[in-house]
């Protein structure tokens, strides 16, 4: 049984760790963050991802999984060294390699026999190559001369939905030219082999480069449904019924074509970005995913004038804001629209009151600028009351049976703003509210 390291415990790293402890495996997870650490050692869960707590703390209590601060002696310690940590958007677009780089290198610096090396981090072409360098260059340093491969190994799961996703994959990429490292990347993802998750085995620049490709269609896929909503408001078309008839196509699916205020999240964003800076540094434009980005920035813009457009002059109005973090079920509000929506709306000369039933502590250091004209409140009806309208974000279940009669009296004016089409209009009009959708 090969024994496992993963660096980095953030959403992948410790929803990787904790599943991969409960296929039977002995886990153990490192960071940097002493705090993290910390909190795990004494079973708190540092973020918000459902069914996560429970598997971390069957499995630390079976002694299969554990947390730490020591890399030195992980390293040594386990056979396959996961890397998980963070490969957040530089001002240029391209992915910050900074984390990766040091992790290669503290490797290198700690290894002591052969060692399978698995990149999970979202990198772009060539990362792989460039870790199994760093790692041979302090090995040299060292004068000692293991063997290792280096995997590409990425991560497909969704916030929110981690654990699932986690165990049930559409299918598991493994990107070596080892066939040694193969076998084992194989024997560590058994549970799932067994189970008849497709595997895609190729060399380590193909599967780099899926991960991106993936991001980035999805990303496309969004935007276009929500380009057609603005059509559809020009056109008096319906944009829900034009999604549910080009889903019904098998070519298409109904997947990911449901319009809303723009994509966000820790992935989408930085992924396009660093997609558009391989493709020019490999004279190869993606040129679709270059007009994607410029429309999701567009998509935010247009939730404000929306607003803007009912509202009149926004000085002195107080807006509710439902929900923060970049989708429901998460408190990850990177690159999330709903902060892009806030700022502008207080620029404008706004107040805010805001609502999110896990990304409220995420909120408030995002929110920093604005803090003087943002109010964090205690829950959907405190947010909404007394503003001049309310508009709805994210797509919390909790937001999705509001009690309207109560929503209704609280507000000053009937404005009801739902970014994610979860109610219908003609309910929201029959209870006395002016309703704007997207697309509709
Ligand atoms: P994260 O920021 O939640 O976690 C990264 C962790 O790495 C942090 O806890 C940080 O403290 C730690 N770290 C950084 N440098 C370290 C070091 N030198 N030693 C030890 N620990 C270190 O990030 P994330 O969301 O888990 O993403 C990790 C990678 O996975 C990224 O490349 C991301 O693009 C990719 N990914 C993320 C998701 C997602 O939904 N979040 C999905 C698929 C892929």
């Amino acid at each position: 049984m090969h024994s496992i390291a993963i660096i980095g415990t953030g959403y992948v790293g410790l929803v990787t760790g904790a599943c991969l402890s409960d296929f039977g495996l002995k886990v153990t997870c490192v960071d940097r963050s002493e705090d993290k650490i910390e909190k795990l050692n004494q079973g708190v869960i540092p973020i918000y991802e459902p069914g996560l707590e429970y598997i971390v703390e069957r499995n630390f209590y079976y002694k299969r999984l554990d947390f730490t601060l020591d890399i030195e002696k992980t390293v040594k310690d386990n056979d396959v060294i996961f890397i998980a940590v963070g490969t957040p958007p530089q001002g240029d677009g391209n992915a910050d390699l900074q984390h990766v780089k040091y992790v290669a290198q503290q490797i290198g610096q700690s290894m002591n026999r052969y060692k399978v090396i698995v990149n999970k981090s979202t990198v772009p072409v060539g990362t792989g190559k460039l870790v199994e360098q760093i790692i041979k260059d302090e090995l040299k340093k060292r004068k000692v001369d293991y063997g290792f491969d280096v995997v590409s190994n990425p991560e497909f799961l969704r916030e929110g939905s981690a654990v699932h996703d986690f165990t049930h994959p559409d299918r598991v990429v493994i990107g070596t030219e080892s066939n040694k490292a193969r076998k084992i990347m194989r024997e560590v993802y058994r549970v799932l082999n067994i189970n008849e998750v497709p595997f895609v085995e190729t060399n380590l620049e193909t599967a780099e480069l899926i991960k991106y490709a993936s991001n980035a269609f999805l990303a496309m896929k969004i935007t276009f449904i929500n380009e057609m909503a603005n059509l559809c408001e020009n056109v008096g078309a319906k944009v829900q019924e034009v999604a549910r008839a080009m889903g019904r196509d098998g070519r298409i699916s109904s997947k990911f074509l449901h319009p809303g205020p723009g994509y966000g999240g820790s992935c989408f964003p930085k992924d396009t970005r660093a997609l558009v800076e391989i493709g020019k540094k490999y004279n190869s434009p993606i040129t679709l995913i270059e007009t994607t980005i410029a429309a999701n920035e567009r998509q935010k813009n247009k939730m404000v004038e929306k607003i803007q457009n009912e509202l009149n002059d926004l000085k002195g109005k107080t807006i509710g804001i439902l929900g923060v973090a970049f989708k429901a079920n998460t408190d990850d509000t990177r690159e999330s629209s709903a902060l892009t929506i806030m700022e502008q709306l207080a620029n404008k000369g706004a107040k805010i009151k805001v609502y999110d039933p896990c990304a409220m502590e995420e909120a408030k250091w995002r929110l920093k600028e604005i803090e003087d004209k943002v109010e964090y409140c205690e829950d959907e009806y405190e947010a909404v009351n007394d503003c001049n309208a309310l508009v709805i974000i994210t797509e919390w279940n909790q937001f999705r049976n509001l009690d309207l009669s109560r929503i209704k009296e609280s507000l000053k004016e009937p404005y009801f703003f739902d970014f994610r089409n979860i109610y219908s209009r003609d309910n929201i009009e029959k209870n006395g509210f002016i309703y704007i959708g997207v697309g509709q």
